[in-house]
């Protein structure tokens, strides 16, 4: 054990603080600056869109219920049609962005598969037009708390360790690590992720193509015995410690290799094109908020509903999201978006994909330009400007 005294220059001040600039801290971010605030967004990676691009997990799962109702709204909607812009990756509903219906069981869901690259290209432009200070290679390392508040967030980048005077933050790392350092309660994920290793490959007869080792997401309706991905490793992982993360990536790393060797047999011209550059890990850490939503809770009204989204695993079900799911009021001015929101382990597999962490981190980004204490927002004002900005509150409201 060493001991170290530190003296941290505080370097700017701003409204809003978003840590982490995944699908969760973009729209968070964009959400707060559209609000007129001084919005900061500090991404340890020099791109945006987290797994979504750094992990190559590039399926934008439905904004719709899959039985013809569009759930999911807002600029979640807003950064799907963003990802598509110039195209999709492969073959898209059409019927959902092309027509007006009528759209049904039979039809596909609303998703799509987009080019990662583009798609961080694009958002970065999205926040840099809004006005969002983008800080890259910034690593959130700690805070300083004043009355149960943060008042200050501490970086670590290439100019060293500096630290940042702010309002109100809000914790879009996908791992809760803002609430650990400001001392909110969490929960770790149990049971382990399974090893992935998503990589794209180009070749001569199998064209440019996303492989999807390590495969976990297939809805129910898909999933057959012939479908399912052998497991990659036996091994379980948890996604909070350095070096296992460092083996993980390793391990996935060598199965990519694999795959590229065997494929080589089919197509001599097969080359891997990129690799994952962030852990492909899916659950690791989430807030234990002033309510815990779970999946049991489908077509149910909450008053404070923020939004709504489907279950991409299955058709039908519809789960408003209530505020109380962002926030722990132990930590004043701390709120989460993202795959780290209050949810029960089940809903945990629902809520962390990409159209979820979307709706969660606009309404944490609305929200956090309003106040610097969660627990005493108006909530009607927040559902006022969600509602302004595009977003539907209740089922009742789509049929
Ligand atoms: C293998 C795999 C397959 C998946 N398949 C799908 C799929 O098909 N479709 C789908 O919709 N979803 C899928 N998901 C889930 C989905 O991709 C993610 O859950 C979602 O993108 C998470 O978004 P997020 O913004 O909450 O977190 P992340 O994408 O993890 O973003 C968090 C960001 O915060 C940054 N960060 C973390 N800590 C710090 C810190 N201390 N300081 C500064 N920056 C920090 C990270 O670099 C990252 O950019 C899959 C996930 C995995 C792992």
């Amino acid at each position: 054990m060493i001991t170290e005294t530190i003296q941290t220059k505080v370097l700017d001040t701003y409204d809003v603080a978003v840590c982490g600039g995944g699908f969760g801290g973009i729209a968070a971010a964009l959400a707060a600056a559209r609000q007129g605030k001084r919005t900061v967004l500090f991404e340890r990676q020099y791109m945006l869109g987290g797994l979504g691009t750094a992990g190559l997990v590039t399926i934008y799962l439905p904004l719709c219920d899959g039985i013809g109702h569009q759930v999911s709204f807002g600029i979640a909607e807003e950064l799907f049609r963003l990802s598509i812009l110039h195209g999709a990756e492969a073959d898209y509903p059409k019927n959902w962005l092309d027509t007006d219906g009528p759209r049904g069981e039979a039809d596909p869901r609303f998703e799509v598969q987009y080019n990662p690259q583009l798609f961080a290209i694009l958002a970065e432009k999205l926040l840099m037009d809004a006005g969002v200070d983008i800080l890259y290679g910034t690593y959130v390392v700690g805070v300083n708390m004043q009355d149960s508040k943060i008042e200050h967030l501490v970086t670590e980048n290439k100019s060293g360790r500096r630290a940042y005077r702010v309002t109100s933050v809000v914790d879009a790392t996908g791992d809760c690590d803002i609430a650990v350092f400001a001392g909110a309660p969490t929960e770790n994920f149990t049971q382990g992720n399974i090893l992935a290793a998503w990589y794209y490959s180009s070749g001569r007869s199998s064209g440019y193509e996303l492989n999807m080792l390590g495969f976990c997401d297939a809805p129910e309706e898909e999933k057959t015995e012939a479908e399912r991905v052998e497991s990659l490793s036996e091994r379980r992982f948890f996604g909070l410690d350095g070096k296992e993360l460092s083996e993980m990536t390793v391990l996935s790393h060598q199965s990519t290799y694999h795959d590229f060797l065997n494929r080589r047999q089919e197509d001599a011209s097969i080359f891997p094109v990129t690799i994952a550059t962030t852990p492909q890990i899916r659950m690791t850490r989430k807030i234990v908020g002033e309510y815990t939503l779970s999946d049991k809770e489908m077509h149910t009204r909450f008053e404070d509903s923020i939004g709504m989204v489907s279950n991409w695993k299955c058709r039908g079900p519809i789960y408003e999201v209530p505020f109380r799911t962002l926030y722990n009021a132990s930590v004043k001015n701390l709120i989460y978006a993202g795959r780290c929101t209050s949810v029960t382990e089940t809903m945990w597999d629902i809520m962390r994909v990409i159209p979820c962490c979307a709706v969660t981190g606009e309404a944490a980004g609305i929200a956090a330009a309003m106040t610097d204490d969660f627990a005493s927002l108006d909530i009607m004002e927040l559902q006022k400007r969600l509602t302004a900005c595009g977003v539907v509150l209740h089922e009742t409201d789509i049929f």
